[in-house]
């Protein structure tokens, strides 16, 4: 998934917010130990009343479906023929952690920055405007990024949390 870039405004006032691609890890860290990689995803967070990056949400079902799909090809002919694919097996490891997490989830994706569960994911029509109401009333719109801006460095950062999403 590719994921907008640059500045959002708004249509009412002079509202400005940055979507900042930082290099950031999400940890999982489960109860037994284990540690499952999650992802981010650009968000409007109304308590913090500003752009940010939110845990992306897991989906049990789409988990499961991909669990399936896998298991199904290594029963296949191919799967046969090489004795179980080695590099399924290690995809099925990965995907049950993340079944797992998804499991014992019972909140909603968090802002990164605050910890409330208040995010929506941004998304944005051809026209470059969100589904976003500002707390003006009105709705916010993309800018795109200026490849010639000047770009931040940030330092690789992982951030461990515990299977709600609270840093620990
Ligand atoms: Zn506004
Ligand atoms: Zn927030």
């Amino acid at each position: 998934m590719s994921m907008p870039s640059g500045y959002v405004r708004c249509h009412g006032c002079d509202f400005e917010g940055v979507m900042q691609r930082r290099p950031i890890t999400l940890e999982y860290v489960l109860p037994g130990g284990a540690v499952v990689q999650g992802y981010r995803v650009f968000s409007w967070c109304s308590s913090c009343e500003n752009v940010t990056e939110a845990e992306e949400a897991f989906d049990t079902d789409s988990i499961q479906a991909e669990i399936d799909s896998l298991r199904q090809q290594q029963v296949g002919f191919i799967g046969r023929l090489f004795g179980g694919g080695k590099a399924e097996d290690v995809e099925i490891k990965r995907l049950r952690g993340r079944l797992q997490l998804a499991q014992l989830r019972q909140s909603g994706p968090r802002c990164l920055r605050c910890g409330e569960t208040t995010v929506v994911p941004l998304a944005f029509d051809e026209s470059g405007t969100s589904s976003i109401v500002h707390t003006c009333g009105r709705r916010l719109f993309m800018v795109p990024e200026d490849p010639d801006a000047p770009r931040f460095m940030f330092r690789p950062e992982a951030i461990r949390l515990d299977p709600e999403g609270w840093k620990i």
